[in-house]
């Protein structure tokens, strides 16, 4: 695992490309951020794999007990296009430390990264089997592994809809043990004493990261009345200034959609906004002739019933609210069917405590966001999901618990 983390550093301007080729991402995230992400957790769980052990129990009875901690079996990894590379190391590393042998569905949109990182576990050493690499479809290749009586379990990766379906084909072939990274339409409240600067930093950054195709994107913000008329002029000037560009471009900060299938969910969740009745404050529209690039999004006098504040658009659009008191933001935060992060911007810590403990989410970020780590559990609550990934939760995620017993 270790000589495979050096070879993906060793690779990381091809693999960069690959990624911005095939997703539309920036090169400079992808090759700074992305690929080295997939070495370290590689590396981070290579230091697990020689502490995993069970323990000695104290037994009522006259009987002397150990467990084992095994590994799962076959795991079948299927994942989305908008982080190939991290996400690619964030199923693979703990599963390799755990001991399973695995099989991997990149997603149809982005597979050349996950096929080039094939080819580098076989230079690592990785024995052959234990790696495996299938492309294709997922109603085709992705149902395959989900329903094949020979995986022991499916991680997945991907849209709240698509783990239903992982959940059904497991149900109904060797009822094997599901984990589910899904989606989400996640909460960034931000009170009056919020430096309305880094506020509208924050709130930019939740939204438009990734061009909004972020399972965490705050694309709800919920802004507190004392500074919402600031905070919402602040917002749309940044939108409107960001560098969009070639994401090969190193100057760019912002580039196109995915693919036109995308493209054009976006651009129709938009339209749909604007006959709800919300208010279209900036962006909305394409931009350019060329590429799938479309203007960051800000909608205002959004209502929690419309369809763009409860769907994931997966895209760079936010609906923003005012609230008066802490338990209106509460309430509003926990209105969604999802509950995979939120964001609370503050300098009160009884304030952020209590919106920390109050709101429904895996993922809790005080004056900060996107601050995902390799040490920290991550996953979701409610429709977002269920089983983590990071930390040493993912390591025992793929790790079966075994009793052993004898008489004294
Ligand atoms: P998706 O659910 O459409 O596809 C994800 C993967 O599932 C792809 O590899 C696809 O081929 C496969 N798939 C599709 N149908 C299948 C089936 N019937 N059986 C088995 N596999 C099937 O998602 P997407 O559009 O690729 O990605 C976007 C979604 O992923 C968003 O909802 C986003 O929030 C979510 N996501 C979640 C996290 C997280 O950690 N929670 C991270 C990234 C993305």
């Amino acid at each position: 695992m270790m000589k495979f983390a050096d070879l993906i550093n060793q690779n990381s301007e091809e693999l960069a490309t690959l990624d911005t080729l095939d997703a539309g991402k920036l090169f400079s995230e992808a090759k700074y951020v992305d690929v080295p992400a997939g070495a370290e957790l590689l590396r981070y769980y290579a230091g697990a794999a020689d502490k995993i052990h069970g323990e000695v129990l104290k037994m009522s009875r006259p009987l002397q007990a150990y467990t084992l901690l095994e590994p799962i079996g076959v795991v079948g990894h299927i994942i989305p296009w908008n982080f190939p590379s991290s996400l690619f190391f964030t199923k693979v590393s703990p599963a390799l430390a755990a001991g399973c042998t695995m099989v991997v569905k990149p997603a149809e949109q982005t597979p050349l990264s996950a096929l080039y990182y094939a080819h580098l576990s076989k230079q690592a050493g990785i024995p052959d089997g234990v790696l495996n690499v299938v492309t294709g479809f997922g109603p085709t290749a992705g149902a395959a592994i989900s329903h094949h009586m020979d995986i022991d379990m499916v991680s997945f990766t991907g849209s709240a809809e698509v783990g239903r379906e992982i959940m059904k084909a497991a149900a109904s072939s060797n009822l094997k043990p599901v984990s589910l990274e899904l989606g989400g339409k996640s909460p960034l409240i931000i009170f009056d004493d919020a430096d309305v600067d880094i506020a509208s930093d924050l709130a930019l950054l939740g939204f438009t990261c990734n061009k909004g195709e972020v399972c965490v994107a705050s694309t709800r913000l919920y802004v507190q009345e004392g500074i919402y008329d600031e905070f919402v002029k602040k917002l749309a000037e940044k939108a409107k200034a960001l560098v969009v560009g070639d994401p090969f471009d190193p100057q760019a900060r912002y580039g196109p959609q995915v693919d036109k299938t995308q493209f054009e969910k976006i651009l129709s969740y938009i339209e749909h906004g604007k006959k709800e009745g919300a208010t279209l404050l900036s962006g909305g529209k394409r931009i350019g002739e060329k590429g799938y690039y479309i203007e960051p999004t800000i909608f205002t006098n959004v209502k929690e019933d419309m369809l763009i504040v409860k769907d994931e658009i997966f895209g760079p659009v936010v609906g923003l609210m005012k609230f008066k008191t802490i338990e209106e933001a509460i309430q509003s935060a926990n209105a969604t069917r999802y509950g995979l992060a939120a964001g609370i911007v503050t300098k009160d810590l009884n304030v952020a405590n209590t919106v920390s403990r109050s709101v429904r989410a895996g993922s809790i970020w005080i004056n900060c966001y996107f601050a995902i780590d390799q040490d920290c559990p991550f996953g979701g609550y409610k429709m977002s999901g269920f089983g983590k990934d990071f930390g040493l939760d993912a390591l025992h995620k793929y790790l079966q618990v075994k009793s052993v017993v004898t008489p004294l």
